[in-house]
């Protein structure tokens, strides 16, 4: 067996590097795509404060930490690539053959992974005003890690990517045509990484053709959406123009009567830029309750906290509603499958979204649900007519999946 990881020919070629990069935040992963295995894991976080954080996990060994302050994303890759180096991963290896970006909006140009060219970068740049939150900071991200490797293949896999495949229907806003064309509204959908890993691992685990099934697929993070994907191709989805629609999220308000926001301009006299923060960033379950957090959530709600439970409620009658909603696009449902950070871990939120819902054929196990672990599992009671399960999603690897494919071509 090999120490030095960098001296086998037989592992040239193999690596490729993840970057997720977001406003404050950097997540990155080396994977081994001969087994699909992570050899380091890292973020940095809160990227340009005093209080910044660098944890570093390589495959074998225990975390490391960094903290004080990271200036830039420029800074945070370099730490990085330090961290890497320090267990002979370093990003000057020819083991590396590419890096691929998370990329929120890709518009209406982008519905594969992408080899980055200065034409996609402009593409991406333009593509600013509807994710404001997102794409500069991916723009950011691919800058540092092309000025760290000129010559390798960068890839932007795009969140928008899977959803292209929505009818023109469902894509369409009802709102004058020309209009719509001339500032590119519609709705593109987000998470669609997530969305197209978690629908195959679930057809994986219902042991049918992907092909064949029609799946509900709740991707429920700190962001969150729903999809209703229909033999393994995306029919709808809750985002839409950016990634502020559908669901009730951490801190966006998801669905809301477009009227609220000439209301807040009109009579509360907020600018577009203060309603656009209320709305991303202060509303959700941190505008109802304070926190964003489910498990502090949870907490409050046992405690017997009203707004907590309010919050709560808010958020499972949002989520029953889109269940609802897809059930009736989709005509008949398979499996409804929960995955990200809610949806892997809080029973409370799997129990109550399908509460009430045997009506569709849908119910859960207690005891199938109580149970925790890493793997995608059915939480549904034996001989149900409709599945339901969790699926953790795992989007860099579906990035480092992508990417890999792409920088071989
Ligand atoms: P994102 O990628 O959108 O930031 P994640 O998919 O990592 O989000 O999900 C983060 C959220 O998952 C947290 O804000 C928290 O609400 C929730 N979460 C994480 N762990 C648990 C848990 N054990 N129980 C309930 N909720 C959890």
């Amino acid at each position: 067996m090999s120490t030095n990881r960098d001296t086998t020919t037989e592992e040239a070629a193999s690596r490729v590097l993840v970057l997720n990069s977001g406003s404050s935040s950097v997540k990155y992963q080396l994977l081994d795509m001969r087994d699909r295995s992570r050899l380091a894991t890292g973020l940095v976080e809160r990227i340009g404060e005093s209080s910044s954080r660098l944890v570093h996990t390589p495959q074998d060994g225990e975390p490391r930490e960094r903290t004080g302050r990271i200036a830039d994303h420029d800074q945070a890759l370099k730490a990085a690539a330090e961290e890497l180096a320090a267990d002979g991963l370093g990003l000057d290896s020819p083991e590396l053959v590419a890096i691929g970006h998370r990329v929120v909006h890709g518009g209406l140009k982008f519905s594969e992974p992408t080899v980055i060219t200065d034409e996609v970068l402009k593409e991406i740049e333009r593509l600013v005003p509807v994710a404001p939150l997102h794409n500069p900071a991916n723009i950011t991200g691919i800058r540092t890690a092309q000025a760290l490797r000129p010559d390798l293949p960068q890839v932007a896999v795009f969140d928008t990517a899977f959803h292209r495949s929505m009818p023109e229907h469902a894509a369409r806003y009802a709102i004058d045509v020309e209009t719509a064309d001339a500032h590119r509204i519609r709705r593109y959908g987000f998470h669609g990484t997530s969305h197209a890993y978690v629908s195959r691992r679930a057809a994986e685990l219902l042991g049918r053709p992907v092909e064949e099934l029609n799946l509900i697929v709740l991707h429920l993070g700190n962001g969150a959406s729903a999809s209703a994907v229909a033999g393994g191709k995306c029919v709808d989805t809750s985002m839409g123009l950016t990634p502020l629609e559908g669901l009730v999220m951490g801190t966006r308000s998801g669905d809301i009567d477009p009227a609220v926001t000439f209301h807040l301009k009109r009579v509360a006299g907020m600018s577009a830029d203060e309603i656009d923060a209320l709305l991303n960033q202060r509303s959700g379950l941190v505008g109802l309750c304070g926190d964003n957090d489910m498990r502090e959530i949870r907490r409050r709600v046992d405690e017997g906290d009203e707004r907590a439970a309010l919050a709560f409620a808010v958020y499972i009658h949002r989520l029953k509603k889109y269940i609802g909603a897809y059930a009736a696009v989709l005509g008949r449902v398979d499996a409804v499958v929960f995955t990200a950070g809610v949806g892997e871990n809080s029973a409370p939120v799997r129990e109550a979204a399908v509460a009430g819902l045997e009506g569709f054929g849908l119910a859960v196990d207690p005891g199938r649900n109580a149970v925790r672990s890493g793997e995608p599992r059915l939480i549904s009671p034996g001989g149900a007519r409709v599945a339901v399960a969790v699926v953790p999603t795992d989007e860099e690897l579906e990035i480092a999946r992508q990417t890999f494919a792409l920088a071989h071509n």
